[in-house]
C-alpha cells in the first residue's frame, strides 16, 4: 500500500502514519521526495488493511493499493527516475554510461590495457568478471580473489569505478570492497538467498533480467535489493531465451520502455551476452540508447582470439572505438550525451 503524504505534511504526521503501519505489523519505507513524502507500507498481508485507516490521518493526501507484486522498484513510490551516483558517475542521468572491459579478467596485462584504451574512449566503468557463472563446470571459473585485486588496482591507478559479479553469498563483502558496483548475472536473478544477503549492503547493484524472466519477476526480485533501504539498483536488459536460435538471447528492446514506465530505477542493456557474436552488438547498443537505455555494459578484449571467456563476443579496440563515435549522434539525438 502506498500512502502519500500531502504537500504541507509535518513530520509528526509522517511519523504517525509510520507508527500505525507498526503497530498493525507492517513494514515500512519512506520516499522523501523534494515535494512530498511518500509512505511504501509493505508486509504480507497489507491486503487485508483498511485504506481508510490511513486515509483518515492528519497529513494524508490519498492511499492505494499497488496491484503490482513489486512495490519498491514502482513509480507509485518513487515517481521521479532515480539517479545514481557511482563514484561521481550518474547513472540515469543525461550522460549515457557505458561500462565496458572484458567478460572475465585475465591478467594484469589485459586488464590495464583495455581499461586504459576505453576509459579514453569514453567509457565511464570498467567491467572485468573475476568469478564467472560458467555454464560448464570443466570451463575457466575465473581468477578469483586475484581478479578482484586487479580490478581494485585498476581503480585506484585510472580512478574509475569498476563493476564486477558477486556469485556466491560467502564472497559478497570480499567482493563489495573491491567493486564500486556489484553485478548480478541473469542466472542468479532469482537466487533469493543471494539478494537477500546482498540487500544489506549500501553498494549500487546491477541486476540483470535473468533468461526467461517477465518484467515484472525482474523489478520483483529488485524489490528483494531494496527491502533494507538500498535504492541504488540499476537494471540490465541483456536478452532473454526465445524460440529465435540466430542469437544467442532475443533482447527485449521494448523493455527498456516498460521499465521506464512502471520503474523508477535505471536500466541498461548488455548487447554482448544477448549478441553472441561481436558483428550485431553494434546495432543491438545503437538501438538501446535510441530507445532511452541509461547506460550499456559491453565486452571489450584487445585480442579477442585469445580471450579465455566470450572472445566471439567481445569487440576488439578499434571496433570499440568506432561504435563509441557511431553511439554519440543517437544519444544527442535523444538528449542524451557519452
Ligand atoms: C557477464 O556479464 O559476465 C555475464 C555472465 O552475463 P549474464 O549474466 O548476462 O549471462
Ligand atoms: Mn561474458
Amino acid at each position: 500500500m502506498i500512502v502519500e503524504m500531502s504537500r504541507g505534511a509535518t513530520q509528526e504526521q509522517v511519523d504517525h502514519v509510520v507508527e500505525r503501519a507498526h503497530s498493525m505489523g507492517f513494514e515500512v519505507q519512506l520516499n522523501l521526495g523534494t515535494e512530498k513524502t511518500v509512505v511504501a507500507i509493505l508486509g504480507s498481508d497489507t491486503g487485508k488493511a483498511d485504506t481508510d485507516m490511513f486515509a483518515v490521518l492528519p497529513g494524508v493526501e490519498s492511499v492505494a493499493r499497488i496491484m503490482k507484486p513489486y512495490k519498491l522498484a514502482s513509480r507509485e513510490f518513487h515517481p521521479r527516475p532515480s539517479k545514481i551516483n557511482v563514484s561521481g558517475v550518474e547513472i540515469g542521468g543525461q550522460r549515457v554510461v557505458v561500462m565496458a572491459g572484458p567478460c572475465a579478467v585475465e591478467s594484469e596485462k589485459q586488464l590495464m590495457d583495455t581499461a586504459r584504451a576505453v576509459q579514453k574512449l569514453g567509457a565511464a566503468v570498467i567491467r572485468g568478471g573475476a568469478f564467472k557463472p560458467r555454464t560448464s563446470p570443466f570451463s575457466f571459473q575465473g581468477l578469483e580473489h586475484e581478479g578482484l585485486d586487479l580490478l581494485a588496482k585498476v581503480r585506484s591507478e585510472l580512478g574509475i569505478p569498476v563493476i564486477t559479479e558477486v556469485v556466491d553469498v560467502h564472497n559478497i563483502d570480499i567482493v563489495a570492497e573491491h567493486a564500486d558496483i556489484i553485478q548480478i548475472g541473469a542466472r542468479n536473478m532469482q537466487n533469493f538467498a543471494l539478494l537477500k544477503e546482498l540487500s544489506r549492503l549500501k553498494h549500487p547493484i546491477l541486476l540483470k533480467r535473468g533468461l526467461s524472466a517477465t518484467v515484472t519477476e525482474w523489478l520483483t526480485a529488485a524489490d528483494y535489493l531494496m527491502a533494507r533501504g538500498n535504492r541504488r539498483i540499476i537494471l540490465c536488459e541483456r536478452g532473454v531465451r526465445t524460440f529465435e536460435d540466430s542469437i544467442r538471447f532475443s533482447v527485449d528492446i521494448s523493455s527498456i520502455a516498460v521499465i521506464k514506465h512502471f520503474s523508477h530505477l535505471p536500466v541498461v542493456v548488455d548487447p554482448s551476452h544477448a549478441a553472441g557474436h561481436y558483428a550485431y552488438v553494434p546495432s543491438i547498443a545503437k538501438a538501446a540508447v535510441a530507445a532511452g537505455a541509461d547506460g550499456l555494459l559491453i565486452e571489450v578484449h584487445p585480442n579477442p582470439e585469445e580471450a579465455l571467456v566470450d572472445g566471439l563476443q567481445s569487440l576488439n579496440l578499434p571496433n570499440f572505438e568506432k561504435l563509441m563515435k557511431e553511439l554519440r549522434p543517437i544519444a544527442s539525438a535523444v538528449d542524451r550525451y557519452i
